[in-house]
């Protein structure tokens, strides 16, 4: 019931395809109940339940059925228009086109995905956002050899791996009853997935500390556990300092952050699934470029 009753109360949230179309003429195409969000300049707010799954700014691209927590990664990493970037865990590809849009199709965007199946979706995304800086790559991100060419190269890498995605399922019941705790697993069954996919979460997060030239890169989960979130964080930070890394604290404005669970965890950001309708994370890590003369 909840769910349901969540799902008509949720606000309809679109991002517009900037590659395709301007804000303005969006909003004047999509009618006058639509305005725009307060955080990001690309998304569009409609009435809960709007149905625009055959609008045709939806069928050409124009613009993308996308929540506003999902929208704020790429608006986080907020990569330089010319950068080489990774987009490390991509399909179906809905970040990888924001960057793109973000970046004005300028630089380049490597998309990789592990799974052959979701690479076509992630082809079809790439072709629907009219983006031709984006190359999809079928592969594993942990098998990336940072130091070869041109993964030496890379300037930032999103990585938004598989998670429990408890921030956005129906799951997500449990966890707007009162008496529940973010950090809390259910049971021996689900508290094995969750440490599983935290082990996996990071190995991927370590490892994109390692490519020398990156100089940001952005962590995410749709998930309110903070096994695969702040403690995922936590984690690395010793090597993210050895790297010259430290957390940033992206879009400033927005008021809900990281669980108090250790120093420097008021950086990161937290969307609540009883406040904002879904549970997502957001982690920003940046680093000064090393100048040419200091590289060996
Ligand atoms: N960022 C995507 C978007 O916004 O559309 C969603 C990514 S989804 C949460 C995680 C993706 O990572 C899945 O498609 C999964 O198949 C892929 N994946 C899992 N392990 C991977 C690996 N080792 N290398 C590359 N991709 C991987």
């Amino acid at each position: 019931l909840v769910h349901r009753i969540s799902d008509v109360t949720k606000p309809r949230y679109v991002r517009v395809n900037t590659l395709k179309i301007d804000v303005e003429s969006a909003v004047l195409e999509l009618g006058k109940q639509t305005m725009k969000d307060s955080l990001l300049p690309d998304l569009l707010v409609l009435p809960p339940a709007t149905d625009l799954h055959d609008h045709p700014l939806v069928l050409d691209g124009s613009i993308f059925l996308q929540g506003k927590a999902s929208s704020m990664v790429a608006a986080a990493l907020n990569p330089d228009p010319d950068w080489l970037v990774l987009d490390a865990c991509s399909a179906p590809g809905n970040k990888t086109v924001h960057l793109a849009a973000l970046m004005k199709d300028r630089g380049r965007i490597i998309a990789c995905e592990l799974d052959k199946k979701r690479v076509d979706r992630l082809k079809e995304t790439i072709r629907l956002s009219g983006a031709t800086s984006v190359q999809a790559l079928h592969g594993d991100f942990l098998s990336v050899n940072p130091n070869d060419p041109p993964y030496s190269e890379v300037r930032a890498i999103l990585l938004d791996p598989s998670c429990s995605g408890s921030g956005t399922s129906a799951e997500r019941l449990d966890h707007l009853l009162p008496s529940h705790s973010p950090g809390h697993a259910t049971n021996g069954s689900e508290s094995g997935r969750l440490n599983k996919l935290a082990a996996f979460q990071k190995k991927a997060l370590a490892h994109a500390l390692s490519f020398p030239s990156v100089e940001k890169i952005v962590y995410s989960t749709c998930s309110v556990h903070q096994i695969e979130n702040e403690d995922v964080v936590s984690s690395v930070l010793p090597q993210a300092a050895s790297h010259g890394f430290r957390l940033a604290s992206p879009l400033p404005e927005w008021p809900r952050r990281g669980l108090p669970s250790f120093a420097g965890s008021e950086n990161l950001i937290r969307t609540d699934p009883a406040e904002d309708k879904e549970g997502f994370f957001i982690a920003l890590f940046v680093r000064e470029r090393k100048s040419k003369s200091k590289r060996c």
